[in-house]
């Protein structure tokens, strides 16, 4: 199978802590597109007061059937520009080609990034690459539409070449043709591997565009912050009901201030030594259990190795399916009995039994030693 190589020595940049709040989680939020100055000066003080320091704004936006809002465009460029004369925030918008990366470089964006459906599209991405030549601004390149980890990897890639290192990654979940609770699938294996192959780029996590609806928003962001991601992006909208795209999932004024109220922001690490010195402590028991629990795996390999000879001097099956839902059922009981989830008991056990099939097989297979 193809591996994906894990980019240790690339470096990004900790652009990031230039706005960071609540223990260092970047927060940005933002309507999904700039549609006026006044919802633009409305939804910026509000977020000002917050202590949100950088606001999202669509400008351009990709929208999977013609004849829908595609955005305001460069005049909404300008409205930007404008507030920040008003308001002390950052702003990012989306680019989706080089002629929206000059146009937004030339009123003064702060931040951009590429959205899932440019990501998909490697000679896209290129040629966007190709117009950041040379230029120091905070980019956030978007999961790919399809769940597919190295287009996702290549485009950050193709930017970093650049000489950009202000890089982030933004997981806005996979689109997926099966109806599920979320509007794009998280999968959230997928960023997690980003971030243990690009350990120092940032992953913020986009709940809006996963969830779909402003109701899961607090869920998949509290999810997010759970797994140590760096930042969030959530989409807010002064009128969510009135708005021109993704009105189901923004959030108001008064719903961003609750989710922020609510979520639980904790520190990746703590230098306090009496914690420290009591996770060691609990970290030496875990060693301790889990090197036991390895030599009794090797005991019941070896009585495993003892049955498979049996079996094959009697000319018996290796699979025996009434044996086999015996232990699945009684050691989900005995799980049970001391309060494990009966899933994990019985995932551990399909693969303790698909291992106890493989070596049995092997002995099957061996050639049958020729007794005295
Ligand atoms: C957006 O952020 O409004 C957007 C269009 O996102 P995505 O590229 O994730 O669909
Ligand atoms: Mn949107």
């Amino acid at each position: 199978m193809f591996e994906l190589q894990s980019n240790r020595n690339m470096i990004f940049d900790n652009w990031q802590s230039w706005t960071s709040n609540k223990n260092n989680t970047l927060l940005i939020a933002g309507p999904c597109s700039a549609e006026s100055p006044e919802q633009l000066i409305q939804v910026g003080t509000h977020l000002n007061r917050l202590g949100i320091g950088v606001m999202r704004a669509g400008v351009w936006k990709p929208r999977t059937r013609p004849n829908s809002f595609e955005g305001k465009g460069v005049e909404a460029l300008n409205w930007l520009k404008e507030l920040k004369q008003q308001i002390p925030i950052k702003v990012a918008t989306e680019v989706a080609s080089p002629q929206h990366v000059e146009a937004a470089l030339k009123y003064n964006i702060d931040v951009l990034w590429l959205g899932a459906r440019t990501t998909v599209n490697p000679f896209l991405v290129q040629e966007i690459a190709n117009a950041f030549q040379g230029v120091d601004i905070p980019v956030m390149i978007k999961n790919p539409i399809n769940p597919d980890l190295a287009l996702w990897q290549g485009a950050i890639e193709r930017i970093y070449n650049t000489g950009n290192k202000k890089l982030a990654a933004v997981h806005r979940g996979f689109s997926s043709y099966q109806k599920s609770k979320f509007r794009n699938t998280p999968s959230w294996q997928i960023a997690i591997e980003l971030k243990s192959n690009f350990p120092t780029l940032p992953l913020i996590c986009d709940p809006s565009h996963i969830a779909g609806n402003r109701e899961m928003i607090l869920e998949v962001s509290q999810k997010a912050l759970d797994l140590g991601y760096d930042g969030l992006m959530i989409e807010v909208h002064p009128d969510p009901a009135l708005a021109l795209s993704d009105a189901d999932q923004q959030v108001s004024l008064e719903g961003l201030t609750k989710t922020i109220d609510q979520l639980r922001f904790a520190k990746k690490h703590s230098n306090d030594a009496l914690f420290i010195s009591q996770l060691e402590q609990l970290r030496e028991n875990i060693d301790q259990i889990d090197q036991e629990l390895v030599e009794i795996l090797s005991l019941r390999k070896q009585l495993i190795e003892k049955i498979g000879d049996y079996k094959k001097e009697n000319n018996v099956t290796v699979f025996q399916l009434e044996r086999w839902n015996e232990i699945l059922s009684s050691r989900t009981e005995w799980g049970k009995g001391k309060n494990m989830n009966p899933k994990f008991i019985q995932e551990i056990y399909k693969a303790i039994h698909d291992e106890s099939i493989r070596i049995q097989t092997e002995i099957m297979g061996q050639e049958t030693e020729k007794k005295e």
